[in-house]
């Protein structure tokens, strides 16, 4: 299968080389186009001229964006120059609301459409360890299977067009409340003068150990908020959850730690730090310990 991706951001471009290192990967196209060919030089796969001449050149074609109107914006380009021979995988965070009207724009031209969020992090696809939801036709899912080997340690199929961002909603519920946990409890090891690493060592190893705390509590602790996943993108995701709350019982229905988070990241937004990682929350919560010394 000759694979093009498009979107190259921090996701996209690891996913693309892992991609190219397995041999797949064919064509790369980005919007900023800087980006496309400063990866393009370094893993050595020609850059699509547009979007429909990479569907040309292409048959299966992965894509991860940043939130719903960008991958309608991609789809809609894509339609006239799909046929049945291809097949869409959409590895973005969007609503299943989105990935339904995605899937079905495709299939009318008789291509297939697969909704594939992904979780593991900038390291996860960096080091081919992603974990994938997918929704989508089984045969289309069995096709690709061998590929996504290539981006993710596990791919799960859970059902119809959809069903991949619905799970992928819960990992992101998920996440904020372990991103609360974490900087809340962390910036009370700080107020209590605990050795930080030490803390972040032991507690990872014991119950209450989590990926986040493994892998962003020492950048955390150091105010160094740089590498992963941008706070403004779980805002977007978390006000996707909101949405799929509300439209599960007909009284209205609010998620506390959806709603907790979503005034946390708004605040950090206000601040200019919406590009920063998620765990720029910890500064939030260094404030709580701020103030009581000041009292
Ligand atoms: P990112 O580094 O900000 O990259 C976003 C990509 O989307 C860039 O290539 C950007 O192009 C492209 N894009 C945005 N709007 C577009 C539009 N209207 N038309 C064409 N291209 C557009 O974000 P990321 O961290 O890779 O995340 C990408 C997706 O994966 C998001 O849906 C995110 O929620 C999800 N995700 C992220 C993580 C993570 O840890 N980072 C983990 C799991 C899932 P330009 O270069 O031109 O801006």
């Amino acid at each position: 299968m000759k694979v093009g991706v498009i979107g190259l951001g921090a996701m996209g471009a690891a996913m693309a080389s892992n991609l190219a290192k397995a041999g797949y990967l064919h064509r790369i196209w980005n919007r900023t186009e800087s980006k496309a060919k400063s990866l393009a030089a370094r893993i050595n796969i020609d850059v699509a001229d547009s979007v429909p001449k990479l569907a040309e050149e292409c048959d299966l074609i992965l894509i991860c964006v940043s939130a719903d109107k960008d991958l309608c914006e991609i789809i809609e380009r894509l339609v006239p120059a799909l046929n049945n021979k291809h097949i869409i995988i959409d590895t973005s965070t969007v609503s299943a609301e989105t990935a339904i009207h995605a899937s079905s724009l495709v299939a009318n031209k008789g291509a297939h459409f697969l909704d594939a969020p992904v979780s593991g992090g900038l390291e996860g696809a960096k080091n081919a360890q992603l974990v994938m939801m997918i929704g989508g036709e089984a045969d289309t899912f069995n096709k690709v299977q061998p590929t996504l080997k290539t981006i993710s340690k596990k791919q799960i199929h859970l059902g119809t067009t959809g069903s991949g961002q619905a799970c992928k909603a819960v990992n992101q519920i998920m996440a904020a409340g372990i991103n609360q946990a974490v900087s809340e409890a962390m910036a009370f090891a700080q107020a209590m003068k605990l050795d930080l690493d030490q803390v972040i060592d032991v507690v990872s190893s014991g119950a209450a150990g989590n990926w986040f705390l493994q892998n962003r509590a020492a950048t955390m602790v150091r105010n160094n908020f740089e590498s992963g996943f941008k706070l403004e993108l779980h805002h977007k995701d978390l006000t996707i959850c909101r949405k799929m709350a509300e439209s599960i019982t007909a009284v209205e229905t609010r998620l506390p730690i959806v709603e907790m988070t979503l005034i946390h990241y708004q605040r950090l937004m206000k601040q200019g730090l919406g590009e920063k990682d998620i765990s720029a929350l910890f500064q939030l919560k260094q404030k709580l310990f701020v103030a009581k010394e000041a009292d």
